[in-house]
């Protein structure tokens, strides 16, 4: 019988993760640029850790969590989002008592139960930052040109594309709307940072009220779904990719004009923040989010290569969290972006990348003596930084020359007559090139040699 892989999680298969493991390299490397550690959380939680932190009401817990008992009936779940795991682990490590920001960042599989379609899968892998301590705006600001320093690492665009013609993130102008387009980072990626400010716990009550007060009085017009979410989230309405609710969202009140001086200020300043550091924005007053522990700022970074699952990532503030979590008040912003979309983005925008051979070297022995010596050659090859390897499905010398030829710069032959007089022979794969050399200074020094056979090329 033929096990089939769950319907959402997919297999990444040898010839996608190179371009893995480059955006996992590239992504660690801004991380440490930005002064963020690694942190490892487990992919299994208490269930209660969700439904407290991210909300019961949103739809990830709601509606998308994989939820089991372990043996002894304890309420599981595979982690939807890692930003409550880390400040659980904040809070259980105590680092907070050290007193300073604590920087930490995260990359590894989520698993919601989603309807899958491109960019949207059931088990899909998240990068993210948690940087956890501080109020300052311009810490809002750094978390958001981290990530378009992230996105400038990878994403290479024909410089003549313009972002603001294709339409697809053609907003009105809005009233108190302060965006940047002249800045340096406005062109060649086809993204938009949209921002908004949601305000905090105390600002929420009368936003919400001011909310349901205008949809419960177009109630006929809202979908099923937006009904329900007037009486539980009202704020999720603003997010409802169904047009009649879209329409009315864009002449919704807007939270920035709920909130209370301080967020007032802390938006204002977060944009001064960003005027500085020529990061191009547009203001959202539709953008909320989905998950319920954001205050102040919320954001999102969007690609115009990705269709309707448009968010390369988002994040912003969660000032309550580490609270709720049972540390003591600590203020907090973040962001999370999924690792499918930008494999999308790339993989569009660069093509298939040309890559050379996987291997150095590839080693033919012919007869078994040749094979028995090969069998020693290898391992003390690998030992010596060559990456090769060789024949283990009895291929004849012509079929394991075609291997060679399309997994490997340089072949070695090691037949009959080169045994007996100690040697090897170097076949340079490319140009044609080939030579015996002596099989012992060669497996003493196989970079010199090879070297012998390349005069365009090094190791
Ligand atoms: P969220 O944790 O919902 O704020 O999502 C942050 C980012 O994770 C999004 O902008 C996406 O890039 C990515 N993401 C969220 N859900 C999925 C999913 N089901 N499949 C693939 N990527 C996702």
């Amino acid at each position: 019988m033929k096990v089939e892989s769950v319907r959402g999680m997919r297999d990444i298969l040898p010839e996608e993760t190179p371009l893995w493991q480059k955006l996992e390299a590239e992504i660690r490397a801004a991380f440490a640029l930005y002064g963020y550690g690694e942190i490892r959380v487990p992919l299994v939680e208490r269930v209660e850790l969700f439904s407290r932190g991210v909300g019961e009401e949103t739809e990830v817990v709601d509606k998308q969590m994989y939820v089991f008992p372990d043996r002894k009936g304890l309420q599981l779940s595979l982690r939807p989002e890692a930003t409550a795991s880390v400040v659980r682990a904040y809070v259980e490590h105590g680092l907070h008592a050290k007193g300073d920001l604590a920087k930490l960042y995260y990359l590894g599989a989520m698993f919601r139960y989603e309807k899958p379609q491109l960019g949207r899968q059931r088990q899909f892998h998240q990068y993210g930052v948690e940087a956890i301590g501080s109020l300052d705006p311009a810490l809002d600001a750094e978390a958001m040109d981290l990530a378009w320093h992230l996105m400038e690492r990878l994403l290479v665009r024909d410089p003549s594309s313009e972002v603001r013609d294709s339409g697809l993130f053609s907003q009105p102008t809005l009233p108190g709307q302060r965006t940047t387009d002249n800045g340096p980072r406005t062109t060649d990626h086809g993204l938009l940072l949209r921002l908004n400010s949601i305000g905090c716990r105390e600002d929420r009550p009368v936003y919400r009220a001011a909310l349901q007060g205008y949809f419960a009085a177009q109630v006929g017009d809202l979908c099923p779904e937006c009904r329900r979410r007037l009486e539980t989230n009202p704020l999720r309405i603003l997010d409802c990719k169904e047009e009649g609710c879209r329409a009315l969202s864009r002449e919704a009140p807007r939270s920035v004009d709920h909130l209370c001086p301080e967020c007032g200020q802390h938006f204002a300043d977060v944009q001064a923040h960003l005027e500085a550091l020529g990061l191009a924005h547009e203001f959202d007053p539709t953008l909320v989010r989905g998950l319920d522990y954001y205050t102040r700022t919320v954001f999102e970074l969007c690609s115009r290569d990705l269709g309707a699952q448009d968010a390369l990532l988002g994040g912003g503030r969660y000032d309550g969290l580490v609270e709720l979590l049972g540390g003591p008040p600590t203020p907090a912003v973040g962001f999370a972006g999924g690792m499918e979309r930008l494999a999308i983005v790339l993989s569009a925008q660069q093509g298939a990348e040309a890559s050379g051979p996987a291997l150095d070297l590839y080693l033919v022995p012919i007869g078994d003596e040749a094979r028995r010596e090969g069998t020693k050659l290898l391992s003390g090859l690998r030992r010596r930084g060559i990456s090769v390897d060789t024949d283990y499905m009895g291929r004849s010398l012509r079929k394991a020359m075609q291997v060679a030829g399309r997994s490997a710069r340089y072949a070695a032959i090691l037949g009959q007559d080169e045994l007996a007089r100690g040697e090897i022979k170097l076949k340079n794969l490319s140009s044609g090139e080939e030579k015996p050399v002596l099989l012992p200074q060669f497996a003493a020094d196989p970079h010199t040699f090879l070297r012998t056979v390349d005069h365009t090329e090094t190791l």
